[in-house]
């Protein structure tokens, strides 16, 4: 699917175009970053692209290296700035796994000893042929031509 300039109910796109405030930590041509204003822990950034795009799966290859080669430099600023002990990036895609913002964002979260975030999240077991057969149909979906940019 193509991605949009903006959308104009999208509260990202109106961050991204200025039109509500927010707190911008970086920004480039592509991409912009600012604290999420419900922070997990307090320094907690959202990175989002410029352009209108529901999830990652929306990305050009070459938007998602772009975002993802700021993250190394933001979650260093985020780790001296609030002292954390570590970080979490994630990135929410579908109502299934949380996302409730439909404008792909990345999260860098960071995290402390002791702090009270539930997570690690539980973790299930293959059973059987499970894990082959699994391999083999992402595999398949990898092949040129099945969902290349
Ligand atoms: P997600 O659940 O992955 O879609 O994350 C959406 C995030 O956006 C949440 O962590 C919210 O706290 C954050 N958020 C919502 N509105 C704003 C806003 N106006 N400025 C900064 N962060 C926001
Ligand atoms: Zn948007």
């Amino acid at each position: 699917m193509a991605a949009h300039a903006h959308q104009p109910d999208c509260i990202f796109c109106k961050i991204v175009r200025d039109e509500i405030p927010s707190s911008r930590i970086l920004e480039t041509d592509h991409a912009v970053a600012f604290l999420d204003i419900n922070p997990v822990n307090k320094g907690h950034v959202l990175v989002v692209p410029r352009h209108h795009h529901a999830d990652l799966t929306e990305l050009s290859q070459s938007v998602a290296a772009h975002l993802g080669g700021l993250l190394p430099k933001l979650c260093r600023a985020i780790q001296a700035a609030t002292g954390a002990d570590g970080f979490n990036v994630i990135v929410n895609n579908g109502e299934a796994a949380g996302q409730t913002i439909g404008h792909g964002h990345w999260h860098i979260i960071p995290r402390f000893h002791q702090d009270p975030v539930n997570w690690p999240w539980p973790h299930s077991e293959y059973v059987g042929d499970e894990l082959g057969q699994m391999r083999f149909r992402i595999e398949r979906e990898l092949k040129p031509g099945a969902g290349d940019e």
